[in-house]
């Protein structure tokens, strides 16, 4: 069909073309041919957890963000002169007949981690090479490029603290490059059409009516979101006093969908840093955005240095806890309905939404595996599912931790959630947000409803276990019964 020096770039969660080395790499050799691979499996369980909490895989907000990524990719391809072709199935089975066709002699894309896709690259090599096409790996997942950090991946220090100080002695952050100016693409070719969202999660995804912030995938969404948030609206300069928030929608950057999707890289957000830094105010906040970045790339080499061993119920420092798998104590946690007002406002957020803020997160994490004793692993594949942003480093990395079973743990850390209400939703705002069924009680009851006079309940139209759950648990007992469980199993 076309001449032979077609490069396709293969798509996968880099789906932007600003600081998109793989494309403009391709870009430079000539005429490219761009793809994304719908694969349908990934939408049904795949582990027997997952088979037993029922429901697809990656749910309805994060299959629309996905779609509305590549929409807003396959526009920006075809102002340039190119296009985005979408194909459904596993890319290893579809990609060498695409190659036949274009009569490629290249293929492009950028590395992923991860147990499975690792899987996926390595077939897709392995395919690639078959045909006779040369195959070119990049790499954008980090910060900071494997071939700038100070140590080997397989030596990544396990502490967050030591890799953080390792890679800020040299503070070398590459620039990010800029999208291609022209393509040119092979002619005649069916570009295949979007599914929608319910043709893949089964479901639609509407706005519920109380998402403050409704968060919508693509690249300029990415950059809209940066430019109002840092620029307009001047935010980052207050980061880090404002960021334990968990009611707004501007405590936070709300970066993390997007990069998670690859509609914008760390790179590029590290850039727009170090240029507010330059054009506006450098202090603690600034700082604070690079130092949850370097998180994220924490989280990314841990994952490609344990590999599997991310995903045991022992975790990364394999303590054999004899978690809990009790459905119907799971189904109240995830549902919101454990009858502790700061836990259920998060949980019913992150079903209502797809987003749940990074304090609450911890919360319910300490919640689940704390009081409850409940397999982190159920914990994370609720969030894989629920979460907009959902990343596999990010996700069973922070689970792990959360856990007490992770690398760099803090030992059993329980989450105490009087303090946490106290410190972090004093008004109860959040909690009545969430739980309307709170919102005529008085603010010292919001976090203790159990505990209000008979009389503020009655006034509130509130009935402990009719209207809003009794408590499931006595946190103090069920925090020590799961403590002395932990500190057994670390003497195993
Ligand atoms: C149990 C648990 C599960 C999580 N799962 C995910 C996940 O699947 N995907 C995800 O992107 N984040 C995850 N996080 C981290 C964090 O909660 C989110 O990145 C953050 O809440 C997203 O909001 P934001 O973009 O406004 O963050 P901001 O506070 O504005 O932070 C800026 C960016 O730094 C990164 N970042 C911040 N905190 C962390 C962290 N603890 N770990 C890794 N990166 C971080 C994110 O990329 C984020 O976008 C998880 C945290 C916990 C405790």
């Amino acid at each position: 069909m076309t001449s032979s020096s077609h490069t396709v770039v293969w798509f996968r969660r880099d789906l932007r073309i600003r600081d998109h080395a793989a494309l403009i790499a391709a870009a430079r050799r000539g005429p490219v041919v761009c793809v994304y691979y719908l694969d349908e499996a990934r939408w049904s369980p795949t582990s027997a957890i997952a088979r037993q909490l029922a429901g697809p895989r990656v749910g309805a907000f994060r299959t629309r963000f996905l779609i509305e990524s590549l929409a807003a990719l396959r526009t920006s391809l075809r102002e340039l002169g190119a296009d985005l072709l979408i194909r459904s199935g596993a890319p290893s089975q579809g990609l060498p007949s695409l190659l036949r066709e274009v009569g490629a002699s290249a293929l492009h894309f950028h590395a992923d981690i991860g147990v499975e896709e690792d899987r996926e690259t390595a077939a897709v090599r392995d395919a690639a090479r078959a045909a006779g096409v040369r195959v070119e790996e990049f790499w954008d997942r980090t910060l900071v490029p494997p071939e700038d950090l100070p140590f080997a991946v397989a030596h990544t220090p396990e502490s967050f603290s030591s890799f953080r100080k390792k890679i800020e002695r040299d503070r070398a952050y590459a620039a990010p490059l800029p999208a291609p100016t022209q393509l040119t693409t092979a002619a005649g070719i069916e570009p295949g059409a979007l599914p929608t969202v319910t043709q893949l999660a089964g479901v639609d995804a509407d706005d519920h009516p109380d998402a403050l912030v409704p968060m919508h995938g693509g690249e300029p969404e990415a950059w809209r979101r940066l430019q109002r948030w840092c620029w307009d609206e001047d935010r980052l300069k207050s980061y880090k006093q404002t960021r334990n928030g968990m009611l707004g929608g501007d405590y936070s950057s709300r970066f993390s969908a997007w990069l998670a999707h690859g509609c914008i890289s760390a790179r590029s957000i590290q850039a727009e840093v170090d240029r507010y830094e330059r054009e506006r105010t450098k202090n603690e906040s600034t700082y604070w955005m690079t130092f949850e970045l370097l998180w994220r790339d924490y989280f990314q080499w841990i994952t490609c240095k344990h590999g599997a061993a991310l995903f045991r119920s022992s975790g990364l420092q394999g303590i054999p806890v004899p978690w809990d798998h009790d459905e119907s104590r799971f189904a109240r946690w995830s549902e919101g309905q454990t009858g502790f007002p700061i836990v259920d406002a998060c949980m019913r957020e992150l079903s209502a939404t797809g987003f749940m803020s990074n304090r609450g997160r911890q919360i319910v994490t300490s919640f689940l595996t704390k009081n409850l004793g409940i397999d982190w692993r159920w914990g994370a594949e609720w969030f894989e599912r629920l979460l907009i942003d959902h990343d596999v480093g990010s996700n069973y990395g922070n689970w792990n931790y959360g856990a007490g079973v992770g690398n760099d743990s803090r030992g059993f850390r329980y989450f105490n959630l009087a303090t946490q209400a106290d410190k972090y939703d004093r008004r109860g705002a959040h909690a009545q947000y969430w739980c309307p069924e709170l919102r005529r009680l008085a603010p010292e009851y919001v976090h203790a409803p159990w505990s209000a006079p008979e009389r503020a309940l009655a006034d509130a139209g509130v009935a402990i276990g009719r209207s809003y759950p009794a408590p499931m648990v006595d946190l103090e007992k069920s925090a020590a019964r799961n403590r002395a469980r932990w500190e057994r199993a670390v003497m195993v």
